[in-house]
């Protein structure tokens, strides 16, 4: 039978006084195992524990049993014991409490032995260690998972994938970036309790997606990495367009009518070569995320040597452009507008910049607007583009030649801020220019799209003596009836109506159409892009004022600019 306290028996430690007080002081429970008497000796504080509190059917010498240890830590304490125990043994583990809990303490088992160095019992010392291990283990759940999601976090995903890999290439992977597009929208409007469950549903979600052999993890905020097993574009983006749909489903925001859109950049591993350290991958993945980021809803991007030139050549210009501006290395180009009704004289211009690069030559709008809309140097440059349009109307007023009308091209982000007619208004007074010779031109979906806002800038516009154009007029999705409720000075039909010749019926008729209502709505039509001498007749007959294209002239520097050029057809 179990004995608590000394038990009247001297062969027990707990019979020294000096030794109750020692285990008093060091908090130490002890139970000891004596052969001879076939007893176990405990002291009172091992009551808690349920190996104390029913000795019964413990094996002779051992004083665990298993169910007096928690499961995960059974094994090492089983492992000590053969007939008796084997060596002496420290061990971490969890004894259950006789009110169920468990409680981390340390354990050290010594064997007893005689004079003979026969075992004569089993001395085990118990400590509670469990403050110290509860918040050990805490901090190696840190280093292992998410707080957030519960899964396992970026470092670990990083070792996972840079192992997989480490034993070569079992079968195509595929690396992904995925980053929840509007997900700070989702923070400012519905708040980060929200914020929260939109990560913790994505990682459900993509849990669930990820079979053997694959893993993802949150790299921070809300983007997330995935290792898929997967060797077609096709296949992917399939997989990809399943997980957004999943996303779509999130109840909390489907009575919203809220869309959440992800973008996702895709590193391939199909062969030895591609696999590269798991940070250069990652950023390789992260780069073709970056290439769909600004554009609407869910995209996926395939990464390649050529984007990733691309990129690079993107930064070097971002890096470049503030100086570039200072140095005047944005040039303006002119392209004639001609009257077509009263023979083919040149009425105005419209500015197009070019880049005129050290090292690299002439670098045409098309390789820098975009990427200078996206980060909002557009603004900047589109200034200076007028700024030197007006320099150059002032030079030539100031040397008595004649004047004309410029149209400028003005950005989406130029447009709305705040102060963009007084700004453009006070250019214009520095260099004393009248009203009515420069023209504002912005993109028919620019205008559709903030039809209120633009009322509102037009009318300040008109005030202030500018004319305003909608360009490329065709090419967005907006119908004849948008017309009547813009007030816009010019239109300019889009060259995509010109570029096979205008040699489908209904082209001809649509044009037609756009002219004639234009005319009613008293705004003066010009005709982008025209090529062909055969073209120009038509628009004369159906009634368009101007053209501009390469059947009359191509842009030039604005210094070799004719505006007292005429032209035949
Ligand atoms: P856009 O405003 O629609 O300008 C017309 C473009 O059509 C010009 O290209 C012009 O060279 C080209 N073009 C004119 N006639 C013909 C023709 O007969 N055939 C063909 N194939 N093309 C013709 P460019 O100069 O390369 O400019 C491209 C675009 O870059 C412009 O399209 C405009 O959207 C943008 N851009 C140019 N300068 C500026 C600027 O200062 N600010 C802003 N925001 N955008 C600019
Ligand atoms: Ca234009
Ligand atoms: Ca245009």
């Amino acid at each position: 039978m179990p004995v608590f306290g000394d038990g009247g028996d001297s062969c027990c430690l707990l019979h020294d006084p000096r030794c109750r007080i020692l285990l008093r002081q060091t908090r130490t429970v002890i139970a000891e195992w004596c052969i001879r008497t076939g007893r176990m000796y405990l002291s009172p504080e091992a009551k808690q524990f349920s190996f104390a509190a029913a000795l019964e059917g413990h094996p002779v010498g051992c004083v665990f049993r298993e169910c007096d240890v928690h499961a995960e830590d059974w094994p090492q304490v089983s492992a000590l014991y053969g007939n008796v125990l084997a060596q002496d043994a420290e061990l971490t583990l969890r004894l259950r409490r006789t009110d169920g809990h468990y409680l981390w303490c340390r354990v050290m088992l010594s064997r007893l032995t005689d004079g003979d160095g026969l075992l004569t019992g089993v001395l085990v010392t118990i400590n509670n260690v469990h403050e110290a291990v509860a918040a050990q283990r805490v901090l190696a759940y840190r280093a292992e998972y998410d707080s957030l999601t519960g899964y396992a976090n970026f470092p670990c995903f990083k070792e996972t994938v840079a192992a997989r890999l480490a034993d070569g290439l079992d079968s195509p992977y595929a690396l992904l970036y995925c980053d929840l597009k509007n997900f700070k929208y989702i923070n400012d409007i519905y708040g980060y309790e929200t914020g929260d469950h939109v990560l913790q549903y994505w990682a459900d979600t993509l849990a669930a997606g990820c079979g053997e052999g694959e893993a993802f993890a949150r790299v921070s905020a809300d983007n997330f990495v995935l290792l898929l097993h997967c060797d077609g574009c096709d296949a992917l983006s399939a997989r990809f367009y399943a997980i957004e749909r999943r996303l779509a489903e999130f109840e909390e925001l489907q009575s919203q009518k809220f869309r959440l859109e992800m973008a996702c950049g895709v590193y391939w591993i199909k062969s030895p070569a591609d696999v590269r350290g798991i940070d250069d991958m990652i950023d390789r993945a992260n780069m073709a995320q970056k290439t769909v980021k600004g554009l609407g809803g869910s995209r996926i991007a395939f990464y390649s040597e050529e984007m990733r030139g691309r990129v690079i050549r993107e930064k070097s210009m971002e890096a470049d452009m503030e100086h570039a501006l200072a140095a005047h290395e944005f040039v303006l180009y002119l392209q004639a507008q001609v009257d077509i009704q009263q023979g083919c004289r040149v009425v105005g211009a419209e500015a197009l910049v070019r880049w005129q690069r050290p090292g690299e030559g002439l670098i045409p709008p098309g390789d820098f607007i975009p990427l200078f809309e996206q980060d909002g140097f557009i603004v900047d440059l589109d200034r200076y583009v007028f700024q030197e349009a007006c320099a150059y109307l002032a030079a030539r007023r100031d040397a008595g030649q004649p004047l004309f009308k410029i149209a400028v091209n003005v950005s989406r982000l130029s447009l709305f801020q705040e102060d963009f007619v007084e700004r453009y208004t006070q250019i214009r007074d520095r260099y004393g220019l009248p009203a009515g010779l420069l023209e504002l031109e912005c993109t028919e979906t620019v205008m559709v799209e903030n039809i209120t806002k633009i009322g509102q800038v037009a009318a300040q516009l008109r005030e202030t003596g500018f004319l305003l154009g909608m360009d490329d007029f065709g090419s967005g999705y907006s119908s004849l009836n948008v017309l009547k409720d813009l007030f816009v000075d010019v239109l300019k039909l889009d060259m995509a109506f010109f570029e096979n010749g205008l040699t489908a019926e209904r082209n001809r008729a649509i044009v037609s159409s756009i002219v004639a209502m234009a005319k009613i709505l008293g705004m003066r039509v010009v005709a982008e892009g025209v090529e062909v001498p055969e073209m120009v007749s038509f628009l004369r007959e159906i009634g368009c004022d101007m053209v501009q294209g390469y059947v009359f002239a191509r842009p030039v520097p604005i210094g070799e600019f004719r505006p007292d050029a005429s032209y035949t057809l």
